[in-house]
């Protein structure tokens, strides 16, 4: 419910980072697929407008319901959250996911899955796509806060949902639920026919204040985590008119992602799949992963099945075969890669072999192992589980 404000944001300035490049975050960024995206955005789409309280609505709580646990994730896990508002009764749906360190500080995943005057593909099945997305991904991945992947429901008729949430379930709790951030994503899904490239990481700009500046490092941690786990520019832009603002009234930390190409079709009838850039969510579900694992501090170790060795493909580079006995090979897809750099750690990230602009590389003289190859070229940074095997 963001269409009424007209957004200005400033360039962020990404010389200073705070955080480095982890190789298992991108490997589990890398799993994130556009086409896992796509039947997420459609399915959403095919039911329809989902009004709070309307059957429509309560069919995509259903069908949310259904993706978790698909995913695996326990019906212990899975708990509605119902509310009522006037005479208008509507749920959200959450998911938790307890952390290793500290079970009792929860990251906050959060968007809106209610709709309204259209199906809402933008605002804000963009959102809840991604959302599925990482909770898929982090299902086996330990972490060290516990997370909250939380669909709001009832954000179009004024946040209803997220402002009952904070009301009954966060303040509510003996003692408080204690939240270490709220990460929110409204409406990334950019426009149809346009270069959607930049995203607006959003900080707390209003009152409360005492919670402003904790905010304005989170959002900048945001947009350091896009440029390492996305090939996505950044901005920084103030956080209003969504989810997050109940938590914020709340003094809780906050942040949040919304799109720089402003679309005028949330809320109509043409808030719909064929409008938006599902390439953009794919790329603002990378960023997000990205910056998930940091916030919610995942493991660094790879271990997950699909995280073993194959060929690796996409868009600008294919990287093959995986395993290898004796070459690797780079294949450039994307004509715009002029320059690029591989790097061969071991398991124990010591640097054996680095080449620039090569296109076959000898690896016959290594043991058989598990390595990480990095592929980098500007903003791109790629990094991939390799086996050598004799
Ligand atoms: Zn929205």
């Amino acid at each position: 419910m963001k269409k009424i404000l007209l957004f200005v944001g400033i360039i962020s300035f990404q010389s200073i980072f705070s955080q480095s490049f982890i190789p298992a975050y991108q490997s589990r960024v890398n799993s994130i697929t556009q086409s896992n995206i796509n039947s997420h955005l459609t399915e959403f789409s095919s039911y329809g407008v989902k009004t709070t309280g309307s059957t429509n609505n309560t069919n995509a709580l259903a069908w949310l319901k259904t993706k978790y646990v698909s995913f695996g994730y326990a019906a212990s896990q899975i708990v509605e959250d119902p509310f009522t508002v006037g005479t208008t009764n509507s749920k959200n749906l959450v998911v938790t996911k307890i952390g290793s360190l500290y079970p009792n500080t929860f990251v906050i995943i959060c968007g809106h899955f209610d709709t309204i005057a259209g199906p809402g593909v933008n605002d804000n099945g963009s959102g809840i796509s991604i959302i599925l997305e990482a909770a898929r991904i982090l299902k086996d991945v330990p972490t060290e806060y516990s997370i909250k992947f939380i669909n709001f429901s009832g954000e179009e008729q004024g946040l209803n949902g997220s402002q009952h949430y904070v009301n009954n379930i966060v303040n509510a709790s003996t003692p408080k639920m204690d939240i270490r951030l709220v990460f929110n994503i409204d409406q990334v899904g950019g426009k149809a026919g346009q270069i959607n490239n930049t995203i607006v990481c959003e900080r707390d700009e209003s009152t409360p204040t005492t919670n402003n500046a904790a905010s304005a490092t989170i959002t900048q941690e945001l947009a350091n985590c896009t440029s390492l786990y996305s090939t996505l520019l950044t901005t920084i832009g103030p956080a209003y008119s969504s989810d997050y603002i109940p938590f914020e009234n709340n003094n809780e930390v906050i942040t949040g992602f919304y799109e720089s190409n402003v679309s005028s079709f949330p809320h109509t009838a043409n808030d719909t799949y064929t409008n938006m850039d599902p390439v953009f969510v794919f790329n603002v579900a990378k960023a997000a992963l990205g910056a998930l694992q940091h916030f919610a501090v995942a493991s660094t170790t790879i271990l997950a099945t699909n995280e073993t060795g194959n060929d690796f493909d996409n868009d600008a580079v294919r990287i093959f075969p995986n395993p290898t006995k004796d070459f690797i090979n780079i294949e450039i897809k994307n004509r715009n890669i002029i320059t690029y750099n591989f790097v061969l750690t071991d398991a124990a990230g010591r640097m054996i072999l680095q080449s620039k602009n090569e296109s076959k590389i000898d690896v016959s003289s290594f043991a058989t192992g598990t390595y990480f190859g990095t592929f980098t070229s500007g903003e791109i940074k790629l990094t991939k589980k390799i086996i050598i095997s004799k």
